[in-house]
């Protein structure tokens, strides 16, 4: 690992592609003719170290472009970068041949386990130098899609808003303000519909061809292998789904109709569903600096582990928090090899989503920070996103006794909210993976065609959904502000799984805190050495794919919300 200062003062070189495709082809070289696994393994390594420093740099530049979209000199490396560094993968191809081809196949398995070659295996599935100018194509689309959103931007209450400026005054506990915030929310994208829209079916287009001409029935079956989803179907996920809206959803009608009496108001609206209280939801106090003091503070009292890991963190200013025009929205978190060092990004808006930043992303970052200093190869240090979302999630409700650092008198009710939420979600979850689905079963879909399908299934999941009207999102429109089906396709199904997860961990840990802590730690340190129900057993967690798994959870978890809603009304 490579000592570093502060993340601001990495200094970024261009990688030289040149240079990384000679290494590795060097290193195939020196594979094919390794008489020795050693051998064999030191032509590997020399390849990895290489790839390596490239990652490195090649998220770095990524990190930069989404705190500026505006910085020409990152915004034209970002261009570069998608084009160039596609063309190394013509080279890892050989070196995956390699692998793939030798004669130390069995010492592979003896030293890493044998998840590493049958991901490997199913790699070369989806890898070939036919889709390289389809993959360089959707990588400018994606960067035209997250351009576009970065800079729309409208004036609110005589304030320039981007669309994240706006989700704050849709949560004010003056309804007109949060009627208003919510028409200029909706207006805002119906003002770059079109271009949502056009660049969607493009998108649409161009995974479809992907899919094909690697000879996939559907892209839905190259998406599942490419999410190495190797233990489950699509069948398993929609019956998942039936669940969800077997036990789930009749939960959640029951936690909006008490949220609508609580409020005091005769229907719900859109613009209603995020306000828990009358007088306000629980706010965190503090600058974005204090709140990561009081992180710290939080951290290093909750675990060892997590105390050295959140003090690397703040050590060498692995955070981007404020929001700010021209920066990427959303938040995530990432990981430079080089320095095994995990970044956390975000666009603080003065709500308690501030906080479970500090506790989502934070539980990402803390797994890789473990996974990459107990796991050598790099491949198996994180796993499918299934199970990492498991490690940011459970960190949200393993936290909850210190909330009282952030929220003071008002932790109970940040409690409150933070659990009824987490459930909430899980219908809109579904939601936007259904209607992924249905996109890419029938891809020539017209875009009205696609606000359809939305709106069918939106009165299956969420059935209390009402827009109030907005004629916009009413008809079907409100798909279109999610960037995962834009830029992680079929990504978000798995919160919903990882969630089903992260609720037995959190229940177990009400009964035995230090119990389902092991459990936990032991999951994140466990990366992604093995497929999704041998690392789920690593935890002791039961399948999401079963249905007696999400009822269980759904009547457990009432009685858990029971509880908090009781505290919140002393
Ligand atoms: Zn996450």
């Amino acid at each position: 690992m490579q000592d570093f200062s502060k993340f601001s003062e990495i200094k970024y070189e261009r990688p030289n592609f040149k240079q990384v495709r000679k290494d590795i082809l060097d290193s195939v070289k020196i594979m094919k003719k390794a008489k020795t696994y050693e051998e064999f393994k030191k032509g590997y390594l020399h390849a990895e170290n290489a790839m390596q420093e490239m990652a490195s740099m090649v998220t770095i530049s990524s990190i930069r472009n989404t705190i500026d979209m505006n910085d020409k000199f990152y915004d034209e490396e970002e261009k570069y970068l998608n084009r160039a560094g596609a063309t190394v993968a013509l080279a890892s191809l050989k070196l995956l041949d390699t692998v793939l081809s030798s004669s130390f196949k069995d010492d592979i398995n003896k030293e890493y386990g044998p998840y590493l070659l049958k991901q490997l295996e199913n790699n070369k599935k989806i890898a070939s130098k036919k889709i390289i100018f389809l993959s360089i194509k959707e990588g400018s689309l994606s960067q035209k899609y997250s351009k576009l959103v970065a800079n729309a931007k409208t004036t609110f209450m005589n304030e320039e808003c981007n669309f994240y400026g706006l989700l704050k005054h849709m949560q004010s506990t003056n309804r007109e303000e949060r009627k208003e915030a919510f028409f200029a929310f909706s207006k805002l994208y119906e003002s770059i519909a079109s271009e949502l829209d056009n660049i969607y079916t493009e998108l649409v287009n161009v995974r479809c061809k992907t899919a094909k001409r690697l000879k996939f029935d559907s892209y839905i079956d190259y998406i599942y292998l490419r999410r190495g989803r190797y233990d489950y179907t699509k069948k398993d996920v929609a019956a998942f789904r039936e669940s969800v809206r077997k036990y789930i959803v009749p939960l959640c009608q029951k936690l909006f109709d008490m949220q609508k009496e609580d409020l005091g108001i005769d229907k719900l609206h859109f613009y209603d569903e995020d306000l828990t209280f009358k007088d306000g939801n629980a706010k965190p106090e503090g600058t974005w600096q204090e709140l990561v003091k009081k992180a710290s503070l939080m951290y290093s009292e909750l675990s060892s582990e997590t105390k050295e890991f959140f003090d690397f963190m703040t050590e060498h200013e692995l955070f981007d928090l404020e929001t700010r025009p021209g920066k990427h929205m959303g938040g995530y978190c990432t990981f430079i090899p080089k320095y095994k060092a995990p970044f956390i990004f975000s666009n603080f808006n003065g709500t308690s989503a501030d906080v479970d930043v500090l506790t989502h992303e934070a539980g990402h970052a803390f797994q890789f920070y473990l996974g990459s200093r107990n796991i050598d190869n790099e491949m198996l240090q994180s796993s499918t996103s299934e199970i990492d979302e498991i490690h940011s999630m459970t960190m949200e409700h393993f936290t909850y006794p210190f909330m009282d650092k952030f929220f003071k008198e008002n932790k109970n009710k940040y409690l409150y909210h933070h659990l009824t939420n987490a459930v909430k979600v899980i219908p809109y979850l579904v939601s936007v993976d259904e209607f992924q689905h249905k996109v890419f079963e029938n891809p020539k879909m017209s875009a009205s065609e696609r606000r359809t399908t939305w709106k069918e299934i939106e009165k299956t999941y969420m059935p209390w959904r009402d827009y109030d009207n907005d004629n916009f999102f009413e008809n079907g429109a409100f798909w279109m502000q999610k960037q995962h089906i834009f830029l992680y396709p079929f990504y978000y199904v798995d919160y919903a799984l990882a969630q089903s997860c992260a609720f037995q961990l959190f229940l177990r840990g009400i009964d035995n805190f230090d119990v389902a802590w092991t459990d936990y730690v032991n999951l994140c340190k466990a990366g992604g050495t093995k497929g999704y129900f041998d690392l789920l057993a690593v935890a002791r967690l039961e399948s999401p794919f079963e249905e007696k798994t999400i009822k269980d959870i759904a009547s457990k978890i009432e009685k858990v919300i029971d509880g908090f809603r009781a505290k919140v009304k002393e």
